[in-house]
């Protein structure tokens, strides 16, 4: 794992102003000093597919958990974590929603 710093979020995304009626381009807006990426940030971003993979993975598992009553069932074992769990599965479903997948 990584030790280098990113910058904290949030970060902002803007479209592209040049103007070209075909450009569809965006930028991210990073709060640092001076406009650039960092190492760390750069890392991050080319991290992203990755961690996105994972977080759908993480939705993937709560089918196996959750009740059509919108109930959460557990093995006997994984019982003390049922709140852990619904943590995790909704800040997943928070940032995968984010990205602009859709609402899981
Ligand atoms: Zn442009």
């Amino acid at each position: 794992m990584s030790d280098l710093e990113h910058t904290p979020g949030p970060w902002k995304i803007s479209k592209c102003e040049c103007g070209h009626p075909a450009c569809d381009s965006y930028f991210i807006n990073v709060t640092s000093s001076d406009g650039r990426l960092s190492l760390g940030d750069a890392q991050l971003i080319a991290a992203a597919p990755d961690m996105l993979d994972a977080l759908k993975g993480i939705l993937d598992c709560q089918e196996h958990f959750y009740t059509e009553q919108g109930g959460i069932r557990l093995p006997e074992q994984l019982s003390p974590w049922g709140g852990v769990l619904q943590v995790i599965f909704k800040v997943a479903r928070e940032a995968v929603t984010k990205v602009g997948g859709k609402e899981v």
